[in-house]
């Protein structure tokens, strides 16, 4: 290892604290990723006692896949990425993922996996274990809205739509989900949805809607900024912007991260810039993959590429008062003052081909879905000839479920592999990270915590 390490504190000056005694109290914890998992995980962390270092190599917050995200705060059993719907078609324009895989076997066993939650019974057990944590979000994102008053876009109402009546019936399941979990929703026929929400259109023949008058969209990066500002002021969470980080090291009751030198900074100095602390939490939504396995965990995650369109409204007498999905695609359309915000169009590749760029062709086949989920629901609403694209990569998990907990040593925690539903999870999510670093007793079942283990897979 080339150099010394000379630089062992958050903020360059302030001695780090030890742990008091046995136990795991007012520890420094260093969490990687500035994504809607990283703040949240930081500010469960400060508000549990200890000193964050939040490590995140862009020069602000929210610039990955948080920046993309559709709006949807919390996942119904509508819009897990799983379950009968979910990959039903092999059809990529009936099911709203373009298959780009090959013939390459570990994501072909991914598809696997995920395909055997399609059957009713697998997919009510799925989604009873993340129910709890669904709730748990719930409550700890009312507690920070109401201790702060934060304003970030928040609107009620998700009209969820779904086409053919052979889908109708793959959508039973998840009612009956509905029903058993007591989650408000009316099931609407296609002449009800026209009438709630009039951008609807009534031809051709739809299958039927589902509203949930109470689940919400809003805008994550707006959030997951304003949780920054908040803790900038209070203390205690330093934010290392701008700052990549290259390995972790896990060593006896230590834990730190190595930086990958930065711009103009290699050419003088040899040295590795090290950050020391007692704790280390890789929430670095796809970059979690190669760190992780550099020091020994090879999570099963895979990475999803996801498109967003931000179109200008049309016809304002045609735009959605509610946000729309098409349920089956899983294609989200929320309006967001004069814009509407489309997100979907996932591309499943092999996951060696995702840092690559994807090519015009198919580039242009994942925003064709999404404007054609728009016309074909709301015609009239957008003008997506002059809507401005933009594409991002999310890690799925092959049972749909986060990975969240310790693992490979005491002071290592992850937090990633959210798949479509991590902006309202986030926040239940940081909770449970923090609890599980503090010593405290998770809130949540125990097959719920077991589900989401980072060495359930093996
Ligand atoms: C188009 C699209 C639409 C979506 N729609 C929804 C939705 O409607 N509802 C919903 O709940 N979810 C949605 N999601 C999913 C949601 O956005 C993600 O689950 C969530 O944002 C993931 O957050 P994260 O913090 O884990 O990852 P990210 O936001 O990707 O953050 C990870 C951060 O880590 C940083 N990083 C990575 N490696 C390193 C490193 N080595 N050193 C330093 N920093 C590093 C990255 O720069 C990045 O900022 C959507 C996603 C996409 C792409």
């Amino acid at each position: 290892m080339p150099g010394s390490a000379p630089h062992a504190t958050f903020n360059g000056n302030a001695p780090l604290r030890r742990p008091v005694g046995n136990s795991n109290q007012n520890m420094d914890v260093i969490v990687i990723g500035g994504g809607i998992a990283g703040v949240a995980t930081a500010y469960h962390l400060r508000a549990a006692g200890h000193r964050v270092c939040v490590v995140e190599r862009h020069a602000t917050v929210a610039q990955g896949a948080t920046y993309g995200h559709g709006g949807n705060v919390l996942p119904t059993p509508l819009d897990v990425w799983f379950g009968p719907t979910f990959l039903a078609s092999r059809q990529n324009a009936k099911n709203g993922v373009i298959n780009k895989i090959g013939f390459n076997g570990a994501a072909r066993q991914f598809v696997k996996q995920l395909a055997a939650l399609q059957e009713p019974e697998a997919f009510a057990r799925q989604y009873g274990r993340l129910r709890p944590l669904i709730e748990a979000s719930r409550d700890a994102m009312a507690d920070v809205e109401a201790r702060f008053g934060l304003e970030f876009e928040q609107t009620s109402g998700l009209l969820h739509l779904v086409r053919a009546e052979h889908e109708w019936e793959q959508t039973q399941p998840a009612l009956g989900l509905l029903r058993q979990y007591e989650v408000p929703h009316h099931v609407l026929t296609p002449a009800e949805c026209a009438a709630y929400e009039h951008s609807v259109r009534t031809e051709p023949e739809f299958a039927g809607g589902v509203l949930f008058e109470r689940e919400r969209t809003a805008n994550c990066p707006l959030f997951a900024k304003l949780i920054k500002q908040t803790l900038d002021s209070q203390g205690g969470v330093q934010f290392m912007l701008g700052c990549e980080v290259s390995a972790i090291r896990l060593e006896g009751q230590r834990a730190s991260v190595e930086l990958a030198p930065r711009a103009g900074a290699a050419a003088r100095s040899r040295e590795v810039e090290v950050i020391h602390a007692d704790a280390v939490v890789v929430a670095a939504g796809h970059g979690s993959l190669a760190l992780l396995e550099r020091i020994g965990l090879r999570l099963p995650l895979h990475p999803l590429r996801l498109h967003t369109l931000v179109a200008p409204i049309a016809h304002e007498e045609c735009a959605p008062h509610v946000a729309i999905v098409d349920a089956v695609k899983r294609i989200g359309i929320s309006r967001m003052n004069q814009r509407l915000r489309i997100a979907g169009g996932a591309v499943l590749q092999s996951a060696g081909q995702i840092d690559k760029p994807l090519g015009e062709a198919v580039t242009k086949e994942a925003l064709a879905l999404l404007g054609q989920a728009t016309h074909d629901w709301i015609p009239g609403a957008a003008r997506i000839s002059a809507a401005l694209p933009w594409e991002g990569v999310k890690l799925l998990s092959p049972d749909g479920l986060p990975v969240i907990g310790n693992a490979l040593h005491p002071r290592l925690f992850v937090n990633a592999g959210h798949g479509p539903a991590g902006w309202g999870l986030a926040c239940g999510a940081g909770k449970l990270v923090a609890d599980l670093l503090s010593g405290h007793a998770p809130g949540l079942p125990d097959d719920t915590l077991a589900a989401l283990r980072t060495d359930r897979f093996q």
